[in-house]
């Protein structure tokens, strides 16, 4: 049955992938863009994460458009590396503010009619370096670390009202995030992934997809690792 799903910060990246993945196997796709040009081929919704009176109205022009969220990606990050002793309150609460507040209020909108419907799917797009850590990263590891408490906890209220609550955890990925890293720590960080590549944003996009459609309805709580192998162990 073709679903109405919503990816946030769907303009580029994992979210463009995972927007164009849920687009071919048919479902009404919204994505969210901050600025510039909006991806062609889509219904877009301009919207900071950061700002609830965004996040809302985006929503409210979804539901008008093509109907109520059953599907949503919580896929909108940033970094903002820097070792803690340098890192800015600023540095650390933009973080948390764009990465993990937003699924907060994002979860919270598109719950209500879930709830109403007896049937929804959300997936929080996580990270390997929320159980691995990473130098330079506290702030991001925190914010991706939360997601995952705050999924497992969001699944446990809704298991039984036919909504599941999931988190991918991507390793090395190739988007712009990637590539604004120094080249010697991607090197050093490919080294470490036993597939021996970065991963395509589609192949994060197929596991979303995945953890969306119908057939995973007993898949809940989860932390799917899209990683090529690298977080083997935890
Ligand atoms: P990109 O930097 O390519 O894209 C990030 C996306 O998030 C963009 O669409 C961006 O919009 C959006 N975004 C950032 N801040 C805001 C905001 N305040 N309001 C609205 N949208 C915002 O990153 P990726 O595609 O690589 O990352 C997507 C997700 O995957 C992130 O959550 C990231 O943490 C996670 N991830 C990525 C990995 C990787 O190796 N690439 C590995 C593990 C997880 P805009 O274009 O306006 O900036």
């Amino acid at each position: 049955m073709p679903r109405t799903s919503l990816v946030l910060g769907g303009n580029r990246g994992i979210g463009l992938a995972v927007a164009r993945h849920l687009a071919d196997r048919g479902d009404r796709v919204a994505v969210s863009y901050r600025g510039g040009e909006p991806p062609a081929g889509f219904f877009a919704v301009r919207c900071d994460v950061t700002e609830p009176e965004q996040l809302k109205s985006a929503f409210a022009e979804v539901n008008a458009e093509l109907g109520p969220v059953e599907v949503l990606v919580v896929n909108a990050g940033i970094t903002r590396d820097r070792p803690l002793f340098t890192m800015s309150q600023e540095d650390f609460d933009e973080v948390l503010r764009t990465n993990l507040s937003s699924a907060f209020l994002a979860c919270k909108l598109a719950t209500r009619g879930m709830l109403r419907r007896g049937w929804g799917r959300i997936v929080l797009v996580s990270s390997t370096v929320a159980m691995a850590g990473a130098v330079g990263q506290t702030n991001y590891a925190a914010s991706k670390a939360g997601q995952i408490g705050f999924a497992r906890s969001l699944a446990r209220e809704v298991a039984g009202r036919g909504i599941t609550v999931n988190a991918v955890a991507p390793g090395f990925t190739d988007t712009d995030m990637v590539a604004a890293m120094p080249e010697d720590r991607r090197n050093e960080l490919l080294a470490q992934v036993p597939v021996g590549r970065m991963a395509d944003p589609a192949e994060v996009a197929a596991a979303v997809g995945f953890l969306t459609s119908e057939d995973a309805g007993y898949i809940t709580g989860a932390v799917l690792p899209v990683d090529g192998g690298a977080g083997m162990g935890h």
